[in-house]
């Protein structure tokens, strides 16, 4: 089995946290060799979680940020917060951040003023940013367009738009990522837009615990599942699975300066 990764899961949440190690040799037995471990979601507890579950780990790494959901509280306290944890040679990333107009969680403006501040943050600490956008491709990507990526780059993750969104994402020198959703029956345009991400800026995900892929599509997802992500990619862009296994994570190590494995 060729070796793949995890490009962006949630192993501090409470539906993977308590069997984490069952977890890890689940993926192990899946050849999942690196896994990019996302804070993000509720308080700064589960970035702290994070950060310590990859120092526990050689091959977890690990994100720092505020979700756009928890937006309205991303205040100059926990900013500073956050640039601490970066202490850690283990944060490779600032994430996930960005802008969700589906759920609207947080306002609008607080979305995109706590967006901005991570986009200036990422440029600081020097590593890329980890990007969530739901239904706010256009507007985000006329933010980047205007303060620019931060010198290290970044990653769309969980990529839900068309072609065209991502086309402009590679455009503006972002990696596009893809999770389970692509192997759902009616996600055809999505489909579409995985084929036109070049080899060396494409990324595979889980999100776990949510979007399990088929066939486990509503049980919780966990970092093992990405095979399935994997082998549906390989196969609607015709590639070789070893080759497109090698690519993959050439980009992770380019993009989170990695050490090598
Ligand atoms: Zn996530």
């Amino acid at each position: 089995m060729d070796t793949i990764l995890d490009a962006h899961c949630h192993l501090a949440d409470s539906r993977l946290y308590p069997d984490l190690d069952g977890a890890l040799a689940r993926a192990a037995a899946a050849a999942v060799g690196t896994i990019v471990a996302v804070g993000a979601i509720e308080t700064i507890e589960t970035d702290r979680l994070t950060v310590e579950i990859a120092e526990r780990h050689p091959r977890i790494f690990a994100a720092v940020g505020v979700h756009p959901h928890n937006a309205a509280d991303c205040d100059e306290a926990r900013i500073a917060a956050l640039a601490a944890l970066a202490g850690s040679a283990k944060v490779v990333a600032i994430g996930e951040t960005g802008l969700d107009f589906h759920y609207m969680h947080s306002p609008a403006d607080a979305q995109e003023r706590a967006f901005r501040r991570h986009l200036e943050l990422a440029r600081a600490l020097d590593r890329p940013v980890m990007i969530h956008c739901r239904n706010a491709e256009r507007r985000l990507y006329e933010i980047v367009r205007e303060t620019g990526l931060p010198p290290a780059g970044g990653m769309i993750h969980c990529f839900t738009g068309d072609a065209g969104a991502a086309r402009d994402f590679v455009e503006l020198g972002f990696y596009v990522s893809f999770s389970g959703i692509l192997t759902f029956k009616r996600a055809d345009d999505l489909r579409a837009a995985a084929k036109v991400v070049p080899d060396d800026r494409l990324l595979v995900e889980t999100d776990a615990p949510y979007l399990a892929p088929e066939p486990y599509r509503g049980k919780p997802n966990e970092p093992a599942y990405v095979r399935r992500t994997f082998e549906t990619m390989a196969a609607l862009r015709g590639a070789d699975p070893p080759a497109l296994a090698a690519h993959i994570c050439a980009n992770a190590a380019r993009l989170f300066r990695l050490p090598t494995a």
